[in-house]
């Protein structure tokens, strides 16, 4: 064996199968954990489209072993081919939207019509007569040039709807040069040129292993966007009561110098009685995003309750008075709520809770002694 065996003779053909198979498999897999865990029908339909694909390719290791090549197993690759191609597009559509009833007639729609054009393989021999060769030759000529139609249509309508746009159009514009070496190689040199070969072998490899790549991020992104959903509050984005509180306890554990800010938005249940609770939530987003703002650089913030915010200062270079006075001025210029805000420092031998509390009660000290103004905790 030497290496143009390796890279055009039929052994190349099966190690390409073989390699496909491998990242399907790893595919299938990802794809049912992705299903089971989110019960999504959507999901679904990239899982049927990878057993669909691998039966493709299973069938097509089948027949080179046994050198088995007539026209009608020609004809159920092709149509197995079209239907798993647009099934993988509908499964990566759907990784990033909900399916509604108009997507799936879109979807199966170009499926039947594949199926239809597939027909001709039928009747092209009773209405074409010429040399068998021939005719074996054009029966499949339309499905094969669908399968451009379909790579166009995927091109243009899919990636707007979908993140890792690029990524997604330079798998189909692999899928699409494969297609035509594939087509050059059969229509104009009899399936004989090794160099179209090599591309018509080599080419789907490159086009699974980008899918691949697509859903494993798709994974990633999902996980990431759960975890992030755990930990903070879902109006106003900051981290949640939990989270915060543990950070805090790190912190404290470590007998870092840390200071926590507790802030309380002035007469805010009068606000949301005279100006309704979806101003209420602007409000808060608001006043989120202004403490987000300040601590970026010096901590991290958390929505504590309804509208007690809360910060945690772990720069010790920063001057808490100013910081908080800072805070408070730009919640009064830049809001239509004032707030009151305490902070205390961390001592040694505070535990996390009691160091928020302080915090807390120098708020509560701003509270009734006139509200709108920051307290130290003493
Ligand atoms: P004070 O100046 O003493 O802090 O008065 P207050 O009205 O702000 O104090 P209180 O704690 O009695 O009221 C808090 C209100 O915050 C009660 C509740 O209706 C409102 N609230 C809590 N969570 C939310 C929320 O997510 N959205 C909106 N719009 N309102 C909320
Ligand atoms: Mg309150
Ligand atoms: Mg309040």
């Amino acid at each position: 064996m030497n290496v143009a065996d390796l890279l055009f003779g039929d052994l190349a053909s099966i190690i390409s199968i073989m390699i496909v198979l491998v990242i399907l498999v790893l595919m299938f897999v990802m794809s049912v954990r992705l299903f089971l865990d989110r019960r999504k029908k959507g999901y679904l339909s990239m899982t049927i489209s990878i057993v669909i694909v691998a039966l493709h390719y299973m069938l097509q290791f089948y027949l080179k072993l046994h050198a088995l090549d007539t026209s009608l197993t020609a004809y159920i690759l092709l149509v197995l081919k079209i239907i798993s191609f647009v099934l993988l597009n509908m499964g990566i559509y759907q990784l990033y939207n909900k399916t509604k009833r108009k997507q799936y007639v879109f979807f199966y729609g170009l499926i039947v019509m594949g199926l239809i054009v597939s027909l001709l393989h039928f009747f092209i021999p009773r209405m074409y007569s010429g040399t068998e060769e021939q005719v074996k030759l054009l029966q499949d000529l339309g499905l094969e040039l669908y399968v451009f139609l379909l790579i166009f249509l995927c091109f243009y309508l899919i990636p707007p709807f979908i993140g890792q746009q690029v990524k997604y159009q330079i798998a189909l514009t692999v899928y699409f040069l494969n297609q035509t070496a594939h087509l050059i190689n059969v229509y104009a040199y009899s399936d004989a040129n090794r160099w179209f070969s090599l591309a018509d072998r080599g080419l789907p490899l490159i086009y699974y292993f980008l899918l691949f790549m697509l859903l494993f991020e798709r994974i990633v992104e999902l996980m990431q966007a759960i975890y992030n959903s755990s930990i903070t509050d879902g109006l106003t984005r900051l981290y949640n009561r939990k989270f915060f509180y543990n950070r805090v306890t790190q912190y404290v554990q470590r007998h870092l110098p840390i200071a926590i800010l507790f802030s309380d938005i002035d007469n805010f249940k009068k606000l949301n009685d005279t100006k309704g609770h979806q101003m209420g939530d602007d409000v808060l987003k608001q006043v989120a995003q202004i403490l987000k703002d300040e601590v970026e650089e010096y901590g991290i913030a958390g929505r504590y309750g309804g509208e007690e915010m809360v910060v945690m200062v772990t720069d010790p270079s920063v001057k808490m008075e100013e910081f908080a006075e800072r805070v408070r001025k730009r919640i009064e210029s830049e809001t239509i709520v004032t707030a009151s805000i305490g902070f205390s420092k961390y001592k040694s031998g505070l535990s996390a809770e009691e160091l928020i509390k302080q915090a807390d009660e120098a708020m509560y000290k701003a509270k009734s002694t006139g509200k709108n103004k920051v307290v130290k905790y003493a």
